[in-house]
């Protein structure tokens, strides 16, 4: 119990530090509902709602934020490890080709730090601990073998346009088969289909037999933006892709200082539960408040819309779309030790295993390396056996892990804080949302297509980096645009 208590204990720390920085205000208790008239409601204070708001405001629309938790950010966390320090439970990296989220931190003063991937990371395949440059792909025989054979995905992925990839040439054979039945006919080793599958569960928070093949190309070639393409070996790299950077103070103080800009805009602990269209209007019911508006942009996850009470009802595709766009399953569990002691050895704090829990892990230490922080990703079936365990099992699984990563060091950490996300009543998994075969051809065009007065954002509604910070923000701009527009 000990680590849940202590997390919830700095959550709750969190929490507080952030409704105070925000300036944002709970509304008031149940019951004695007050009434706003607005021009746009946005449900969610994630990036992408914020980011929303941030941008009407700008083109002097008035607006509200209505939150769930008492806390903005959403997907992002930060989480004090002592010392004035904090590290990261949610997204954290950023990269080229993710300009949107670049300049949102910009312009709020967040600067960016390079992730430190220096020296080897660490190979585990079949029993045998190896280790390969920090700025290559995995060398392992067999897996070296088999990593063009998987790149070919990337090639495939080129075929599919970003902002309907059911209209892809071969959308219907790709989206008729699942990423592992894939992987079966193309990579011709235990150890190459191993690696790849521990990339796809950290990526997704999924196995790759939960994955449509044409959802995984779809999200290959949403990596980049409109000029540059990232692709999967960006998805998966450090240096030069996604993970090559990280936010001064964590990824949350975005949110929260976009929030604290949008002051008495935003409002915590007001979950939406009701959206009413009627007499050219759209009322917003959420616990303490209710919003009349001309627009509603709703920025929180697809399988979550589906929680709200919409009247009239959703159309068929849409109501039919967010039955089946489940979130991810992906725990983050962090070790805190005095120093980064495996720096010492040459090593980088990343790694990859064929075994889990802990197939894929990462060096979160803070910009100067005190303390010492590595993270693992425990994700997919992974993560769903896992995070049945006791905390005390779960944690001595870990340390194992990270032991025979990088040394007996890692056993003894200071501290050790994980963040399970399906867990998360306002979030039920992460980092995104992914659909089986069958989903996207039939369902897909259905994702950002308005209702009457409501507009959907969020990061899955993204044509560029897609589940990523990035994708969140460009969504947030978009819907933006969509209500301007409107
Ligand atoms: P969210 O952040 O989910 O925001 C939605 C908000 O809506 C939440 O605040 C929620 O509380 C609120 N809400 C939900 N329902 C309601 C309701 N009914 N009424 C009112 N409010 C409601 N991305 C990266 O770019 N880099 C990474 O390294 C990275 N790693 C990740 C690792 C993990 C462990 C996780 C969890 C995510 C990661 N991501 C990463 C993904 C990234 O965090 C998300 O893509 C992004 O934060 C999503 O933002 P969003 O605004 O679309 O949604």
């Amino acid at each position: 119990m000990a680590e849940i208590t202590r997390r919830r204990l700095v959550g709750a720390a969190a929490i507080g530090a952030a409704g105070t920085a925000a300036g944002v205000v709970p509304a008031t208790a149940a019951g004695r509902r007050r009434v706003r008239r607005v021009d746009v409601a946005v449900v969610g204070a994630g990036l992408a709602g914020l980011t929303a708001a941030r941008a009407l405001r700008k083109a002097g629309r008035s607006v509200i934020v209505l939150e769930a938790r008492d806390r903005v950010g959403g997907r992002t966390l930060n989480t004090s490890i002592g010392g004035g320090e904090i590290t990261e439970l949610g997204g954290e990296y950023v990269g080229p080709t993710q300009d949107r989220i670049l300049a949102l931190a910009r312009a709020v003063g967040v600067k960016t730090f390079p992730t430190y991937n220096l020296g080897d990371n660490v190979q585990v395949f079949d029993g045998v601990r190896g280790t390969y440059p920090a700025t290559g792909l995995p060398t392992q025989a067999d897996v070296a073998a088999d990593i063009p054979r998987l790149l070919a995905l990337e090639t495939m992925a080129q075929e599919v346009p970003v902002d309907a990839p059911w209209r892809a040439p071969r959308a219907v054979e790709w989206d008729s088969q699942t990423l592992e039945t894939w992987v079966q006919a193309t990579a011709k080793t235990e150890a190459g289909k191993a690696a790849f599958r521990a990339a796809v569960t950290s990526l997704f928070g999924a196995d790759a037999r939960d994955l449509s093949l044409l959802f995984v190309l779809f999200y290959i070639r949403a990596a980049g933006n409109e000029t540059t393409r990232s692709g999967l070996v960006g998805l998966i790299s450090t240096a030069g892709g996604a993970q090559e950077r990280r936010l001064r103070g964590g990824s949350q103080v975005i949110s929260q200082r976009v929030a604290r800009q949008l002051g008495s805009r935003v409002t915590l602990q007001t979950p939406v539960r009701r959206i009413v269209q009627r007499d050219g209007e759209v009322h917003v019911e959420a616990d303490g408040i209710s919003v009349i508006a001309q627009r509603v942009i709703v920025a929180i996850p697809p399988s979550l819309t589906a929680q709200i009470d919409y009247r009239p009802a959703l159309p068929a595709q849409r109501a039919q779309l967010i039955q089946r766009m489940p979130q991810g399953s992906l725990i983050k569990c962090e070790a805190v030790y005095d120093r980064p002691f495996w720096r010492d050895k040459g090593l980088s704090g990343q790694a990859v295993s064929d075994t889990g829990p802990a197939r894929t892990t990462f060096d979160n230490s803070p910009p100067d390396g005190r303390p010492g922080v590595l993270f693992a990703f425990v994700g997919g079936s992974d993560a769903r056996a896992f995070g049945q365990l006791s905390p005390a099992e779960r944690r001595k699984r870990i340390l194992r892990q990270f032991a025979e990563y990088y040394g007996d060091e890692a056993r003894k950490p200071r501290d050790y804080v994980e963040q399970d996300w399906s867990k998360e009543e306002w979030t039920r998994g992460c980092p995104v949302a992914y659909t089986a075969p069958g989903v996207l051809l039939d369902y897909g065009p259905a994702i950002r297509r308005p209702v009457g007065r409501i507009h959907w954002a969020g990061t899955e509604t993204s044509t560029f980096w897609n589940g990523y910070m990035d994708g969140a923000v460009r969504s947030g701009e978009r819907a933006a645009r969509e209500v301007l527009k409107a």
